[in-house]
């Protein structure tokens, strides 16, 4: 939504294409304190903002699920969308961020929705005085084991080792919970439910002593990271062992024209404010890119009739 906003301020003619509401992950958190200017602001509400400031500035927002970014033999993109209608830009901006990743253990699929969630926000209210589980260690797993104790009796935080990768700040927080329990070097193996198809049990087991035990719990959230959303992009583009973009320091891919954005580029942190400034760069990089393309040949900045910067 940067990226639209700072198109639209080059005007440049901008369209945004969502599958869903706009705010990706910032709807999947309850409260945002990191956004400099905004000390406590809801996810959804900062997401609000973001799309507004971007109209604002002329990008057009459309409802389409893209199914796949092609760069055709011209030079300009074309977008498929599962509606049927086809986008065309000289250039492309992707932030299409990442989706949860999954532990990969039985029950995860058979109880998901019914127990199993990968979103506190949206299933935390449903366990208002049950006993759940949070697996993982980065900020995700710890903020949101927080955030669940909302709701929740007791919360045991499950991590594989004896160390959260998580901010100090969120871990503090974390450890001053007395709703929180922490399960260390621990890997859930299998989850288990009772006849109306509800989560009931974990079995659990500690990766030190290798000792296997069940653990009492009606929900389990799982947060162990993201796989980035690089799959809508036909043919090849340089990435790192765990599939996500590189970017040059323009936030250009391997892909001349094709810019990456936020959480599904490589790079050392994935904040909403890190998001915001790649989303930045990569808009002031598409505008001069068009700008050389019109150099080169000689015609008007937005080539085609009906086109865009997606
Ligand atoms: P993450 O930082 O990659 O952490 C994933 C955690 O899950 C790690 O602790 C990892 O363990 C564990 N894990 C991975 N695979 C596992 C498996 N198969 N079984 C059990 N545990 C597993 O992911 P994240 O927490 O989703 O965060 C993603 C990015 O978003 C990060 O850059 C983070 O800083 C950012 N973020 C920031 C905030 C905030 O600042 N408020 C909130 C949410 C997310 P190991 O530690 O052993 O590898």
């Amino acid at each position: 939504m940067t990226a639209a906003m700072y198109c639209g301020r080059g005007m440049l003619r901008t369209v945004v294409l969502e599958r869903g509401l706009s705010g990706g992950e910032l709807l999947n958190t309850e409260v945002i304190e990191d956004y400099p200017g905004f000390e406590h602001i809801l996810g959804w509400e900062l997401a609000q903002k973001f799309e507004s400031h971007a109209k604002k500035f002329g990008a057009e927002f459309l409802q389409e699920t893209v199914t796949c970014v092609r760069k055709l033999d011209d030079g300009s993109f074309e977008a498929d969308t599962e509606s049927g209608t086809v986008y065309r830009a000289p250039t492309v901006i992707l932030t299409a961020g990442g989706t949860p990743i999954k532990l990969g253990i039985p029950g995860e699929l058979k109880y998901a929705g019914k127990g199993v969630s990968y979103c506190a926000v949206c299933d935390g209210a449903f366990f208002k005085g049950d006993t759940i589980a949070v697996v993982g260690g980065g900020d995700a797993a710890v903020e949101e084991a927080d955030f669940l104790t909302r709701y929740a009796e007791r919360v045991y935080l499950i991590h594989r080792r004896d160390e959260l990768r998580a901010s100090k700040i969120l871990q503090k927080r974390l450890f001053e919970n007395p709703k929180i329990t922490m399960i260390w070097d621990t890997v859930v193996e299998e989850i288990e439910g009772d006849a109306q198809g509800l989560v009931t049990n974990l079995k659990v087991r500690d990766v030190k002593t290798q000792e296997a035990r069940d653990i009492a719990a009606t929900g389990i959230f799982v947060f162990i990271g993201f796989r980035p959303n690089t799959g809508i992009v036909e043919g090849h583009v340089d990435h790192d062992e765990m599939g996500y973009m590189l970017t040059d320091f323009s936030m250009e891919t391997s892909v001349k024209g094709l810019f990456a954005a936020g959480d599904v580029r490589a790079q050392l942190t994935r904040q909403v404010t890190t998001a915001a400034g790649d989303g930045t760069t990569a808009a002031i990089a598409a505008e001069k890119y068009l700008k050389a393309l019109k150099d080169k040949v000689g015609v008007p900045m937005i080539v085609r009739t009906g086109g865009y910067a997606v």
